[in-house]
């Protein structure tokens, strides 16, 4: 049987059969593959403990019929607050369920790669701030879809052309549109001026910048509104993790409140 190397980082698990498992995995060289890990769930497995979610992997596979064997792996990175930590979980299962929604197996592209790894990183540094996680998410939703070619103009009127201070996301023409061309649509959504500023910065910033701002919960809702309503559209589908992160979320304020 033919071998070969791979890096990447483990976005999915599924459960297959009685004890294997069939890993989604996001690789450097290769883009997504899906790969089979044979008796991944019996206490005894030696390879089990190392293809946990979220880990970053050194794999050698040998090439299947139906799916490729993970005959050998080395963990060179594992983001443990992204296990331990509920809020990070939720956030970090977003991030990959993104990645897996928005490409196909074989899709590759180093920038989503890189992406990824350093979206994980981000959510996973201890010093992070629960309130700048989800500035962290937004600015990955949004470096995702601009990577995809999904990104609308996020600057002008896609209409006119024309730069307003009042404007609305319609999901109907796929970007901004302008008070002037604003035509009623149910997937239109009034955007304010200073969430437009936001998001820009989001698009154009590292996440070391991002950490550094300060904005209100308010406008950081407004930001995830915008974006959840432009991917639920391109994606036609909800995200599970998306209602994960509410529940968590819906948790905190009620342990606040106990
Ligand atoms: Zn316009």
């Amino acid at each position: 049987m033919a071998t070969y190397k791979t890096k990447g980082v483990i976005i999915k698990r599924v459960n297959y059969k009685e004890a294997d498992k069939i890993l989604t995995i996001f690789t450097a060289n290769m883009g997504k593959i899906a790969a089979l890990a044979k008796g991944v769930r019996k206490t005894t497995s030696k390879l089990g403990g190392h293809l946990e979610l979220f880990c970053s992997v050194d794999l050698i596979l040998a090439e299947g019929k139906s799916f490729d064997i993970v005959t050998s792996v080395e963990k060179n990175w594992h983001f443990k607050n992204l296990c331990f930590d509920l809020d990070r979980t939720s956030h970090a299962y977003y991030v990959c369920e993104l990645v897996d929604r928005f490409t196909n197996e074989g899709f590759k592209d180093t920038r989503l790669y890189n992406l990824l790894l350093l979206t994980l990183d981000a959510i996973n540094r201890d010093v992070l701030f629960e309130k700048k996680m989800n500035l962290i998410l937004s600015s990955f939703k949004i470096k995702l879809l601009k990577i995809l070619g999904f990104l609308p103009d996020l600057k002008k009127c896609v209409k006119c052309g024309k730069r307003y201070r009042e404007n609305y996301f319609s999901t109907f023409v796929g970007g901004l549109i302008c008070k002037d061309c604003f035509d009623i649509d149910r997937e239109s959504l009034k955007i304010s001026f200073e969430c437009l500023k936001v998001l820009n910065f989001l698009e154009d910033n590292s996440f070391e910048n991002i950490e550094r701002l300060k904005i209100e919960k308010k406008l950081s809702l407004e930001v995830e509104k915008v974006l959840d309503l432009f991917i639920r559209f391109t994606l036609d589908r909800e995200c599970k993790a998306k209602k994960l992160l509410c529940d968590v979320e819906t948790l905190n304020v009620k342990l606040l409140n106990y």
